[in-house]
């Protein structure tokens, strides 16, 4: 087995995580089997119980983990199917030390940073070992070199080296090259204090990356590499991305980094074959058509909270030749300004997932003004209880119809909490989470989107369909196209009178791939398209 570990350096948001995930589709592509995992040096168990406003999307796994927006790239860039031991936080590993403290398990020593810590560290990578049938595991950890709360991560990473040895680990630093404007430079300073901060920790890296707005030149590769104790060829450059982040792979493959690494690890492989990732992002880049989808939200202001959600577009986008131009509308200013005022002239209206009552009434609205305009519509999760709140309300007439979410004391809960949610107390990772089956009515648009009976899908929710409205809401014309294979829950409904309506209780923004689109914002887009043409 080998090891990459990815380390970051000057600031926050480099890019680490693209930079990883960039390197594991060019391995892949070199015929490597490849897994990432990220380690996460903040104190909370997951990103769970995070503010979309700390911490962007969470993103969910087939085993329910939450976890880190990161793995959502790792997922996409590269063909591996992760797992909660792929998400490491220091939450987890105190939780673990003091947990075999409280059981005696240290046999009455003093519990110490080093070695009770670090060996918990080092146990998860271990256990991903053991538990993936890969060649290469490349890590990446959280946060910036110098941060107090990272530096036990990096202490058990220099340790874990000495014991996989040297031949199979490789470090890479990736860093910032500031151009500073006046001087009409381009700094290098930062970058040979960050690795001087690594290499007094005893890690000598084996490779820099220099995320940069420019190149970086050959005096400037020559210099860091001086200062830094590489080779110049193993200071690599990483321009800002033009046009879409699927440009990493091939940026990075400009100097060869893969070359660089499997040389590194004793790795004989051929060159990466990247022509599908080309043609891929050749119709990312220059598509013929377009369209303009509105996404209906409450953390629209964040680039980062409905990654999945724009990611998943510009898949379903480039397989249908279009630029999906996504119109990020804040559901609160639809309460105040209408629907028409925001969602004139859109293709395709989505309402993705979501949590407390803010912005409900705009999305309600959205959902409305979508299903009267006959304006193509995909609900997720929150947004299809949404829709059928909405339909309660204005097609069975049920005035005060809503979630309980929302309103505890409604008449008509459409929505509400399954029996097993009641009692829970507690708020970290219970909520219905991860991959389950579903069954898909034959002869609905679901069918015909998926093209298949039986599909598994990602779930994050507490609230259900309430199985007591499903009649009435059937007699009035919702469809629901799929209950869930074990309890019968709905996950999905939609309304044949209407040229393109549908909405699940699931994620499927979680499984959507480059050259793989999900069949539901497949099927927007070519809504939206046929909509556009109209
Ligand atoms: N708040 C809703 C629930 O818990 C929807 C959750 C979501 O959209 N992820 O059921």
């Amino acid at each position: 087995m080998k090891y990459i570990f990815v380390t970051g350096g000057v600031v926050s948001s480099l890019g680490k995580g693209l930079a990883a995930a960039s390197l594991g589709t060019l391995l892949e592509r070199c015929g490597l089997r490849v897994t990432l995992q990220k380690f996460d040096p903040y104190l909370n168990v997951d990103p769970g119980t995070m503010s979309p406003y700390q911490h962007g999307e969470v993103y969910v796994l087939n085993d329910g983990a939450e976890t880190d927006l990161d793995l959502g790239h790792y997922e996409r860039f590269v063909d591996c199917r992760l797992s909660r031991l792929n998400n490491l936080t220091s939450g987890q590993v105190f939780e673990s030390v003091l947990h075999k403290e409280r059981r005696g398990d240290y046999l009455g020593k003093t519990v110490q940073y080093i070695p009770h810590v670090t060996d918990e560290i080092k146990k998860r990578l271990y256990d991903v070992t053991e538990a993936n049938d890969v060649d290469v595991i490349i890590t990446e950890i959280g946060g910036t070199v110098g941060d107090m709360e990272g530096h036990i991560f990096l202490e058990a990473l220099r340790q874990f080296a000495l014991e996989a040895g040297r031949g199979n680990v490789c470090f890479i630093h990736v860093t910032l090259l500031p151009y500073i404007k006046a001087a009409g430079e381009q700094k290098t300073k930062p970058t040979q204090q960050s690795v001087a901060r690594l290499r007094e920790i005893g890690i000598q890296p084996d490779i820099i990356i220099c995320r940069t707005e420019r190149d970086v030149s050959e005096e400037e590769r020559r210099k860091i590499a001086m200062f830094c104790n590489v080779e110049p060829k193993n200071v690599i450059a990483f321009r800002d991305v033009k046009n879409t982040i699927y440009e990493g792979p091939l940026d990075l493959n400009r100097d060869k980094i893969d070359r660089i690494v499997c040389k590194r690890l004793g790795l004989a492989v051929p060159p990466p074959d990247l022509d599908d990732w080309l043609s891929f992002v050749d119709h990312v880049v220059n598509p013929e058509h377009a369209v303009r989808v509105a996404v209906v939200g409450k953390y629209i202001s964040l680039q980062d909270a409905y990654k999945s959600i724009y990611e998943s577009f510009t898949h379903a986008g480039a397989a249908h030749d279009c630029r999906v131009e996504i119109v990020r509308v804040d559901a609160q200013s639809i309460e105040e300004d209408g629907a028409d005022a925001h969602l004139r002239g859109m293709d395709g209206i989505l309402v993705p997932g979501g949590f407390g009552d803010r912005g409900i009434e705009g999305k309600i609205l959205a959902a409305q003004y979508a299903r009267e305009r006959r304006i193509p519509f995909l609900g997720i999760c929150l947004g299809m209880q949404i829709a059928v709140i909405e339909f309660a309300r204005h097609i069975l007439a049920l005035e005060s119809a809503n979630s309980t979410e929302f309103d505890p004391e409604t008449p008509f809960p459409v929505i509400c909490l399954q029996e097993e949610q009641k009692h829970l107390k507690t708020m970290g990772g219970n909520m219905r989470l991860g991959a389950c089956e579903a069954e898909i009515k034959p002869g609905t648009l679901c069918g015909k989107l998926y093209g298949r009976v039986i599909v598994s899908e990602r779930h994050r929710h507490r609230y259900e369909f309430n199985p007591e409205y499903r009649a009435r809401m059937e007699k009035a014309g919702m469809v629901i196209s799929a209950l869930s294979r074990e309890q019968g829950l709905v996950e999905v409904i939609e309304l044949p009178s209407h040229p393109f309506f549908i909405a699940c209780q699931y994620h499927p923004e979680f499984q959507s791939r480059p050259n793989h689109p999900h069949p539901l914002f497949s099927g927007l887009v070519e809504a939206a398209m046929a909509q556009k043409a109209l």
